[in-house]
C-alpha cells in the first residue's frame, strides 16, 4: 500500500521487509549469525496481528529454547499489547506438552501425565533390566536410555526399531526393551522427554481428525533455529505445517550444533522439497557484531566443508580485535577473567551484557568459585545444573507425590528420605503387592496397611507417612501452593535432616530450598510449577540485579552480549575429544561450528582463553592450544600472554633427534616435559605422552611410533 509504513516495519532492511511481508505460503530465510533472523521473526507475529491475517491464538511460533520463547513473548506484546491473547509459543517439547495433555487419553495417558528427568528415567530402564535380570555392568542403563532417546529422536516407536539396531542391546533384545519401557511409562501415566516429541507426532499420525483441527487452528507457523530440528520434529511440522502451507522457518546451517542429540541440518534441504514453491531469502547484513570478529568468525567456519555457502557483511566499523591469551593453569584463567570483567564494570559495561561460554558445564565451578570469591554476582544458564542437585530433586519429589500420587520414582526416592525406618525390604513387599494388583505404590501401601501382610512397625511408619500425604494434599488446595510446600519440607522432617547435618554445603543446600520454595510464587499451582520445572533448563536467580551469564556454547544459539569470554580452547577440551572420537570428520565440523557460535554471540569484545594446564577428573593434565585458535586469521586477531604462561619454555621449543620417534627423553633444568606428535603432512597431532619429576630432570617416555615428527614442550 501507500500508506505510512507501520512502525514496527521501520529499520528492517528491504530484504528484511520482504521475508517479513512474504506471510503466505512456504518461506526459508538461510542466513548467517546476527542478520536479524529472530527480529523477523517476532516482526513477522507483529505483522500477522496487525494486518488482521490472524489472531494470536492462529500463530504457533517454535523457539528453541525457554528463554527465547519468553523473550518474543515480550517484544510481541510490545506490539500487540496483552488484551488480544498471545500466540502458540514455545519450544517443540513445550508445545508438544501442551497439546498431549489436551488428547492425553488418544495415546494411552491421563491429562495429568508425569514428566521424567533423565535421573528417574534411568533408574526406570535400571528396574527393567535388572527384571530381565540383565547385568547392568555388562549391559549398561545409560547405554539403553541412549539409544532409545536416539530411536525417539528419529520418530521410531517400538515397532519401528530394525532388527539391525535392535541388535545393538543385550543380544538383540534392544527393541523388547524399549517396548517393556514404554509400557511401564504407561503403567506411571508418565513420559520421558523423548515421549513429548514422539506421542504428539503419533497423536497426529494416528488421529486425522485431531491433526485436522491443529491444522486450521494454527493459520501461520513460524520456526526459529530450524537447523537443529532432528526428525521426528520435522516429521511433527512437516504434518502440521502442510495444512494451510503457511509455514516460515529460519535458521544458519553454520550454527547446527545439535547433531549429537539427533538434530538433522538436511531438513534445510528437504524444505524445498517438501514445500514446492518455497520463498528462500537470504539476509547477509549483519547487525550485531564489529568488523574484526565478524571476520574471525568467517575465517573459522571456512575451514569446513559441505557448507551451504552464504555472505556476511557489516556497515559497522571494525571494532575490537578478538584477543587470544595465554595462561598458565584453570585457576589462572578464572582469575584473569575475573579481573578482565571488574574492569569492563568500571568502564561503565553492565554484568548483564557479560557472558562466559564454556565448551563442558565442568569448566564452570572454577569460574564460580572465583566469582563467588570476588563477590562478582553471576548466574549459571542452561543446563539443569539447580534442579539437578540432590536436595532439589528430593524436594520435587515430594511435591510430585502430592500432586500425583501414582508417581512411584518420586515416591521411591522420598520415602526413607529423611530416613524414618523404612527399609528396602518393606519397600519390595511394596513393589510386589502394586506389580500384582496392578498399582501403584502408595495405592499399594493404601491397601497393605489394612492387612497383617506387614509387621507392626513399618505398617505404622507407612501409615504415618500416608496420613502426612493426605494432610499436605488438603493444604496444597487450601492454602497458597508455596507455603504448602514450605509445610511440607518442613513437617516430613526434610529440612530438619539438612539442619542436623552440620556440615558446611548444608547451609548452602538449605538456601536452595528456600529458592525453590520461594520461585514457586510465581506460578498459579503446584501442577503448573512442577510442569515448568520439567521442562525448563535455564536457571534464574528470583532477585533482580546486574549479573553475569555462565552458559555452555549450546545454551548461547540466539543469545547476544557486548562481551564475551570463551574460555578453554584446549585440545581435547574444544574441540571436544570425545566428539572427534565419536564422529570424526562430522565430529570436527560441529566442534568447529560451536565456536562459530560462541564468537557470533558477542556485540563488541570476544576473548579466547587456552590454559597451558587444567585439572580433568581431578587430575592435572597439560594441554596444547585449540587447533580452532591455528585457523583464526592472523590479521583481525591479537594475541597476549599473562606472565603465568610466559613463565613456561613456550610450545614446541626443543625438538628431539631421536633414532626413530618414540624413547626416553630427560630434560634438565625443567620441571615436567612433555612429546607431542603429528604426521608430516600435520595431521594427527597430539599429546604422545607427559612426565614430571622434582630433582631438576623432566623426564619423559614416548612409545616408539614410525611416520610422526616430534616435539616438546618443556615446563621450567
Ligand atoms: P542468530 O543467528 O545469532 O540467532 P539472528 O539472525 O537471529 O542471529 P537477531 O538476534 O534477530 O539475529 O538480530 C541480531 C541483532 O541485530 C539484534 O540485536 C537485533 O536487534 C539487531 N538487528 C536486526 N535487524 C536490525 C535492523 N534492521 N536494524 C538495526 N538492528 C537490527
Ligand atoms: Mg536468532
Amino acid at each position: 500500500g501507500h500508506g505510512r509504513v507501520a512502525p514496527y516495519l521501520e529499520g528492517l532492511n528491504p530484504e528484511q521487509r520482504a521475508a517479513v511481508e512474504a506471510l503466505d505460503g512456504p518461506v526459508l530465510v538461510l542466513a548467517g549469525a546476527g542478520v536479524g533472523k529472530t527480529r523477523v521473526l517476532t516482526t513477522r507475529i507483529a505483522h500477522l496481528i496487525a494486518s488482521g491475517r490472524a489472531r494470536p491464538h492462529e500463530i504457533l511460533a517454535v523457539t528453541f529454547t525457554n528463554k527465547a520463547a519468553r523473550e518474543m513473548r515480550e517484544r510481541v506484546s510490545l506490539f500487540t499489547g496483552s488484551h488480544q491473547g498471545m500466540p502458540w509459543l514455545g519450544t517443540f517439547h513445550s508445545i508438544g506438552v501442551k497439546i498431549l495433555r489436551m488428547h492425553a487419553e488418544l495415546v494411552g495417558l491421563r491429562p495429568n501425565f508425569t514428566i521424567l528427568d533423565t535421573d528417574d528415567q534411568l533408574r526406570l530402564i535400571k528396574q527393567i533390566l535388572q527384571a530381565e535380570n540383565l547385568d547392568d555392568k555388562r549391559w549398561p542403563p545409560r547405554a539403553l536410555a541412549s539409544l532409545i532417546d536416539g530411536w525417539k529422536n528419529r520418530g521410531l516407536d517400538p515397532a519401528h526399531v530394525s532388527a539391525g539396531e535392535s541388535s545393538a542391546f543385550a543380544g538383540g533384545r534392544g527393541a523388547a526393551l524399549y517396548a517393556a519401557y514404554q509400557a511401564r511409562l504407561k503403567t506411571l501415566n508418565a513420559v520421558d522427554f523423548g515421549d513429548l516429541l514422539l506421542e504428539a507426532l503419533r497423536l497426529f499420525r494416528e488421529n486425522a481428525d485431531v491433526l485436522a483441527a491443529f491444522q486450521s487452528r494454527f493459520r501461520y507457523i513460524l520456526v526459529d533455529e530450524y537447523q537443529d530440528t532432528n526428525a521426528v520434529q520435522y516429521l511433527w511440522l512437516r504434518l502440521l505445517a502442510q495444512g494451510r502451507g503457511n509455514v516460515c522457518c529460519v535458521g544458519d546451517d553454520d550454527q547446527s550444533i545439535y547433531g549429537w542429540r539427533g538434530a538433522d541440518v538436511d531438513n534445510i534441504l528437504r524444505f524445498e522439497k517438501d514445500f514446492p514453491g518455497a520463498r528462500v531469502i537470504r539476509l547477509e547484513r549483519n547487525y550485531r557484531s564489529g568488523g574484526h570478529i565478524l571476520a574471525v568468525a568467517a575465517g573459522l567456519i571456512a575451514h569446513n566443508q559441505g557448507r551451504l555457502g552464504k555472505t556476511l557483511f557489516t556497515d559497522a566499523p571494525l571494532g575490537d580485535r578478538p584477543t587470544v591469551i595465554g595462561v598458565w593453569d584453570s585457576q589462572e584463567e578464572a582469575r584473569v577473567v575475573g579481573d578482565a570483567i571488574e574492569d569492563a564494570q568500571r568502564h561503565g559495561v553492565s554484568l548483564d551484557d557479560v557472558a562466559i561460554l564454556v565448551r563442558a558445564s565442568s569448566q564452570m565451578r572454577e569460574f564460580e568459585e572465583r566469582f563467588i570469591a570476588m563477590g562478582l554476582p553471576y548466574k549459571v544458564i542452561g543446563g539443569p545444573r539447580f534442579y539437578e542437585r540432590a536436595e532439589i530433586r528430593d524436594a520435587l519429589a515430594y511435591l510430585r507425590c502430592v500432586a500425583q500420587p501414582d508417581d512411584d520414582l518420586a515416591f521411591e526416592r522420598i520415602y526413607n528420605q529423611p530416613k524414618r525406618g523404612l527399609g528396602d525390604a518393606t519397600l519390595a513387599i511394596l513393589h510386589e503387592f502394586g506389580r500384582r494388583a496392578g498399582v501403584s505404590l502408595m495405592r499399594a501401601a493404601q491397601m497393605l496397611i489394612e492387612t497383617e501382610e506387614l509387621k507392626a512397625r513399618p505398617r505404622q511408619l507407612l501409615r504415618d507417612l500416608l496420613l502426612s500425604f493426605d494432610r499436605w494434599r488438603k493444604a496444597a488446595e487450601e492454602i497458597p501452593h508455596e507455603e504448602a510446600a514450605q509445610l511440607v519440607l518442613e513437617e516430613s522432617g526434610y529440612i530438619d535432616m539438612w539442619k542436623a547435618e552440620r556440615t558446611p554445603d548444608a547451609a548452602g543446600r538449605l538456601d536452595n530450598l528456600k529458592e525453590l520454595v520461594r520461585s514457586m510464587g510465581g506460578f498459579p499451582d503446584l501442577g503448573a510449577f512442577l510442569e515448568h520445572v520439567s521442562l525448563v533448563m535455564d536457571v534464574e536467580s528470583a532477585d533482580a540485579g546486574q549479573r553475569v551469564s555462565i552458559m555452555t556454547l549450546h545454551a548461547a544459539k540466539g543469545l547476544e552480549f557486548d562481551l564475551v569470554f570463551l574460555p578453554g580452547w584446549e585440545e581435547g577440551l574444544f574441540p571436544n575429544q570425545r566428539a572427534l572420537d565419536d564422529n570424526g570428520r562430522a565430529g570436527l565440523e560441529e566442534e568447529r561450528r560451536l565456536a562459530y557460535v560462541g564468537l557470533t554471540r558477542a556485540r563488541r569484545t570476544a576473548k579466547i582463553y587456552h590454559a597451558a594446564n587444567r585439572r580433568m577428573r581431578g587430575l592435572w593434565q597439560s594441554s596444547a592450544p585449540s587447533r580452532f585458535i591455528d585457523e583464526l586469521p592472523p590479521d583481525h586477531i591479537a594475541v597476549e600472554e599473562t606472565e603465568g604462561a610466559a613463565a613456561f619454555g613456550g610450545y614446541g621449543v626443543s625438538r628431539f633427534d631421536a633414532a626413530g620417534f618414540g624413547g626416553r627423553y630427560e630434560t634438565p633444568g625443567s620441571r615436567r616435559a612433555e612429546v607431542f606428535r603429528q604426521r608430516g603432512d600435520g595431521s594427527g597431532f597430539g599429546r604422545a605422552a607427559a612426565g614430571r619429576s622434582f630433582d631438576g630432570k623432566a623426564v619423559v617416555r614416548a612409545a616408539p611410533a614410525s611416520g610422526f615428527e616430534e616435539g616438546a614442550r618443556v615446563f621450567h
